[in-house]
């Protein structure tokens, strides 16, 4: 990749991935097609159980999404009309939209500013508000957002006294690690995804479910196949087509192989990042004691600011993205669920601040040194 003035940069370099272990996986994928079982073929077991080693959870269920970890998740609980599930707005919309598909009310938290994560000052007003509404406040959806843990300390402490269950939704932090406990091992079920722009991507939709509950596991499994029993004709209940594709199973087993060398390069980048532009923005936290898969690089900028910024990188060729630009509890869809105590100022605030910079292992240093000299420039020219 070069640096030179005006060379387009992509936001997430996956052909420098391939350049690394494309022929490995190349072989891995004709191997699957030659051996032909497509469905559940002997990779989705091998990975399951690597997945299993990488974070010490007991038990591993892949399966076709992270929506799909998310919706099977709570299709285990076994929660429906009535029920609250707390959970951030500033995310994904699958976060929210599997607590809705399964007929569950999604009541949103705000977060903090500094880590983008859940605040444990609105969980409570969330539970709180959620009673109010005459809803069963049940669980929490905690999410990890842009690859780094929640405070869990706090949040558990809360979870605990309320009798509710977490799910942490992993989609963007499989690999990350929060006081001693990997990603995967935190709540009663964590959920991640392999899409391809994840840190752990496949090369297709893919995802997985982690827990130490045997019972869940084991629902999780007959549930991520139409709710089969032990006869495959009598079905027990009711569930999805939600298997990992083999050849989705056969080229993760490849990018494991080099996950935990790019995990130090994303968190090598992301330091790069802070020492370069500190001064000039206000860049991501992570708690103490945790650590960041960085599945994004997010800078907040003052509000009023943030477009001009990303148009004048985008001028030289710099690629940016926003997430997100609006958080759920004001989109179409979403709105008429209910908000923790008084609104969501925070959430709602950083929507207007965040931009998310180039981010992948591969980011040499002379590219991410001119990444750094232009956001700096930019930023400088709108003072
Ligand atoms: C990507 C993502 C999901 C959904 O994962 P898919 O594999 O795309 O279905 C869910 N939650 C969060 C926070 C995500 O970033």
């Amino acid at each position: 990749m070069s640096a030179s003035k005006n060379a387009s940069i992509p936001f997430i370099d996956l052909a420098a991935q391939r350049r690394r272990i494309g022929p490995a996986i190349d072989a891995a994928l004709v191997a699957v097609a030659e051996a032909g079982q497509y469905i559940m073929g002997p990779e989705v077991a091998k990975l399951e159980a690597e997945l299993a080693t990488f974070c010490g959870a007991a038990h591993v269920i892949s399966c076709a999404s992270g929506t799909d970890a998310l919706i099977l998740s709570l299709m285990a609980k076994g929660i429906g009309s009535g029920d609250a599930v707390l959970c951030p707005s500033f995310t994904f919309a699958a976060t929210a939209e599997a607590v809705a598909l399964v007929g569950a009310t999604p009541v949103f938290v705000d977060i903090e500013a500094d880590t983008f994560d859940m605040s444990a000052t609105s969980l409570r007003e969330g539970i709180s508000t959620a009673r109010a509404a005459g809803l069963r406040p049940v669980g929490i959806i905690v999410v990890d957002l842009f690859g780094q843990p929640a405070d869990y300390d706090a949040i558990e402490a809360i979870a605990a006294e309320n009798g509710l269950w977490i799910l942490d939704d992993a989609a963007q932090a499989f690999g990350a690690t929060y006081r001693g406990r990997a990603i995967g091992r935190i709540g009663q079920m964590t959920a991640t995804s392999f899409f391809p722009a994840k840190p752990l991507g496949c090369y297709g939709d893919g995802g997985a479910i982690f827990t130490d509950d045997a019972d869940l596991a084991s629902i999780l499994r007959s549930l991520r196949v139409h709710g089969q029993g032990s006869d495959k004709y009598d079905n027990v209940r009711i569930g999805l087509s939600g298997r990992l594709d083999t050849m989705q199973a056969a080229v993760l087993l490849e990018k494991l192989r080099v996950f935990p060398e790019e995990i130090v390069a994303r968190d090598r980048i992301a330091a790069t990042y802070g020492e370069g532009l500190a001064g000039d923005v206000i860049v991501p936290t992570v708690i103490e004691g945790a650590t960041s898969v960085w599945a994004q690089y997010t800078i907040r900028l003052p509000a009023g600011t943030r477009d001009t910024v990303a148009a004048a990188l985008k001028a030289v060729g710099i690629p940016t993205a926003v997430y997100y630009p609006k958080p759920l509890h004001l989109q179409t869809a979403y709105r008429h669920f209910p908000v923790a105590g008084n609104g969501l100022p925070v959430s709602e605030g950083v929507a207007e601040q965040v931009l998310s910079l180039p981010m992948h292992p591969y980011l040499d240093l002379p590219t991410q040194t001119r990444i750094i000299d232009e956001v700096r420039a930019a930023v400088r020219a709108t003072r």
